[in-house]
């Protein structure tokens, strides 16, 4: 059974994919896929989004605000008070993204660090969204103590140095459908080297449709590509690949696990 550790199930193009979110869920299901993490990207947002998902038990939330979602400062307190809530299986996704927004940097800067005390103060995962701002990203992680909170970079794109940074502050890295796009040799090449007990993978749906999807609204039934992907770069099996992400995105995200025990 796979899990996909990053997706948007809000923000689904559905008449794209002429499917409703049942019927998502239910494809995803056919492919062996029990639990997807559906990731906050705003808090003006969470209520809607948790609204949405919350009838389904193969889904958990995360609550946080997006480095490029950001408004001008994010709200501390209201992150803590939407985060403490026993639906919330992680804090973000939060990071730094100079890709797309280099203007911002000083207020992704302060909105991450919030992040990351609230994940420590609440005890539960960070999901990072890191591009283009690989020392920052490492020297906040650093100064602040985030490897009292744990979590993962997601949708990796950086280099092996930074990967094995995260590694050794304990968090896990996970590999979404960029790693299938032909000219991602660089990402490749950092997937074989990093260990299969420190992976998750993702979808990123409704962005980054894997191969042989691309160009396709993205949905969550295609984590299973990423874990073929995958598993060809490592050269095991596809269910070596399932049974390593799986355990280890319970191993992280402790909150899923229980959700899906309840179910
Ligand atoms: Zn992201
Ligand atoms: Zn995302």
């Amino acid at each position: 059974m796979f899990v996909d550790s990053h997706c948007h199930l809000d923000m689904l193009a559905l008449d794209e994919l002429g499917m409703d979110l049942p019927e998502v869920l239910a494809a995803a299901k056919k492919r062996q896929i029990e639990h997807m993490l559906c990731v906050c990207v705003s808090l003006a947002e969470f209520p809607a989004m948790l609204a949405k998902v919350k009838p389904f038990a193969e889904v958990s939330v995360s609550c946080g605000e997006h480095p490029l979602h950001q408004s001008d400062s994010v709200d501390a307190e209201l992150l803590a008070t939407l985060a403490a809530q026993q639906d919330v299986v992680a804090v973000g996704e939060t990071g730094l993204d100079y890709f797309y927004n280099p203007d911002t940097k000083l207020s992704q800067q302060d909105g991450f660090v919030k992040h990351i005390s609230v994940a420590r103060q609440l005890a539960k995962p960070l999901i990072i969204h890191t591009r283009d701002a690989r020392a920052d990203t490492l020297a906040l992680m650093k100064a602040h103590n985030a490897e009292q909170a744990s979590g993962v970079l997601h949708c990796f794109t950086e280099n092996y140095e930074m990967a094995k940074a995260a590694l050794d502050l304990g968090f896990y890295i996970s590999i979404s459908g960029i790693m299938t796009f032909r000219n991602a040799t660089e990402l490749r090449d950092v997937v074989r080297k990093l260990p299969l007990d420190r992976l998750l993978i993702e979808t990123d749906a409704p962005y980054l449709a894997p191969v042989p999807h691309r160009g396709k609204t993205n949905q969550p039934a295609y984590v299973t590509d990423v874990a073929a992907a995958m598993a060809e770069l490592k050269g095991v099996s596809i269910a070596e690949v399932a049974r390593h992400t799986t355990n280890n995105f319970y191993q992280l995200f402790k909150g899923a696990a229980h959700k899906n025990a309840a179910a």
